[in-house]
């Protein structure tokens, strides 16, 4: 393992992204709770089925009234089950923001691709992991998953211009294979722009924790379609995965970072960007490469960014090497690249995102620490929540909360009785 320092490293080496509730670049609209496939990380049960297309019509009109979004994440359920999809795609690109389908790609097609591409598709996030239960994949593990990402990554390529990233949520039956997955984004840098690693989380059930919604104490077992039993499966901490990916890749460093709503060294968003060609890395982009891209882009098209056009990107982004010591250190490698072979200067360089999120914990006092300034909250009955959380709202009329119990063991020392395996372990 390594030191304290790089565990958990100061927050004063990454930028805080400026992003908050009424100016955020991301909104989170669920066009269905229906899906085709289960994820055992999911948060969503069927409940209500299709919205009408006047009610997600209702929802984009929110966000960019209320939120001020850049791109809107278009989710669920499973969004291409949707019959009016290219509809919805269509509607969020006239009213000026990117919409980006987050899908598990089970009915993706090349005409289906090719539909949303006319309708103003901005991007597509493809969900992949381990424990899915997708037909013809079921048992395989991480790493042999890239098979399949290499497959939708290829069929993306084939329309210029798409953003195309896939997540997976990270369990300690995938932990090892993080690096695997890391390795062939890279691989792919030229056709693959981000990569996101999701925490697994659950609401915990013990006999020594009572949750509570108001002042009635409730089993949320019987309500809620995401607790788990095993305390010791939801304490990967994005410090964990940063740490694997840091012993694989030297050049990786994150730029910028969200904390949590109720402790404050947690890194709940943490965000890298590599800059490499397909043969190499060269380094991560810094803070301040962060910092002004936010800016630059809020002063210029008046929102903040999660999805950058990455496709223009080149050896411009070499410039930022004046004022930003992470660019300037990935620019020395290149040079010394090309003077070990002259031909390297003509090689492409690629940024590619890669992403952390560490989904919510329960601190000692018994409340939830939440994504701060969270960028996937959505919209439910004309107010924002944590879409992570909105089951809850659907179920149960709002937050879950934990109840202390005399003479018990706080939550989370409950949690901690867990082992959590040091990533040597994993
Ligand atoms: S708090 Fe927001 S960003 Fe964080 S996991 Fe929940 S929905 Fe996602």
């Amino acid at each position: 393992m390594k030191d304290f320092e790089s565990i958990y490293p100061p927050k004063k080496n990454y930028y805080r992204l400026p992003w908050s509730k009424n100016d955020n670049p991301i909104g989170w609209l669920e066009v269905t709770d229906i899906c085709d496939m289960h994820c055992k990380g999911c948060y969503r049960q069927r409940l209500t089925g299709h919205k009408t297309l006047d009610e997600i019509k209702e929802e984009i009109r929110f966000f960019k009234r209320w939120r001020n979004c850049d791109n809107i994440s278009i989710a669920g359920g499973e969004p291409l089950i949707y019959p009016e999809i290219e509809k919805v795609v269509e509607f969020t690109a006239e009213n000026g923001m990117k919409p980006v389908v987050l899908t598990n790609a089970l009915t993706l097609s090349r005409e289906k691709l090719r539909e949303l591409k006319k309708a103003g598709l901005a991007g597509l996030t493809i969900h992949i992991d381990c424990l899915q239960d997708r037909p013809k994949w079921k048992g395989k593990n991480e790493a042999e998953l890239n098979e399949l990402r290499q497959y939708y990554a290829e069929m993306v390529s084939e329309e210029k211009d798409v953003y195309c990233s896939f997540n997976s949520t990270i369990y300690y039956s995938n932990f090892r294979h993080i690096p695997e997955v890391l390795r062939w984004a890279i691989e792919n840098i030229d056709i693959v722009n981000g990569i996101i690693f999701i925490t697994y989380r659950g609401v915990p059930i013990s006999d020594k924790i009572d949750y509570v919604v108001g002042d009635k104490t409730i089993r949320v077992q019987d309500k809620l379609s995401y607790t788990t039993d095993k305390l010791s499966e939801i304490d990967i901490m994005s410090t964990d995965i940063y740490t694997i990916i840091k012993n694989e890749l030297e050049e990786y460093e994150p730029s910028g970072y969200l904390g949590g709503t109720g402790s404050h060294d947690a890194y709940k968003w943490f965000i890298a960007a590599l800059l490499a060609s397909k043969n190499e890395v060269y380094g991560s982009v810094g803070k301040k490469t962060m910092e002004l891209t936010q800016t630059f882009h809020h002063l210029l098209w008046g929102t903040y960014v999660a999805y950058p056009n990455l496709s223009k990107t080149s050896k411009a982004v070499f410039l930022t090497a004046f004022f930003d010591k992470s660019i300037r250190k990935a620019f020395g490698k290149f040079l010394r690249s090309a003077l070990h072979n002259p031909l390297h200067v003509f090689r492409r360089v690629y940024l590619q995102s890669v992403a952390i999120i560490q989904a919510p914990d329960v601190l000692p006092d018994g409340q939830a620490d939440m994504c701060d300034s969270c960028p996937d909250m959505t919209v439910y009955e004309g107010h924002l929540v944590n879409s992570c959380r909105l089951d809850e709202y659907r179920k149960l009329g709002g937050f879950v909360n934990v109840a202390f119990q005399e003479g018990k063991n706080s939550p989370r020392a409950e949690l901690e009785a867990g082992s959590h395996p040091t990533s040597d372990e994993k």
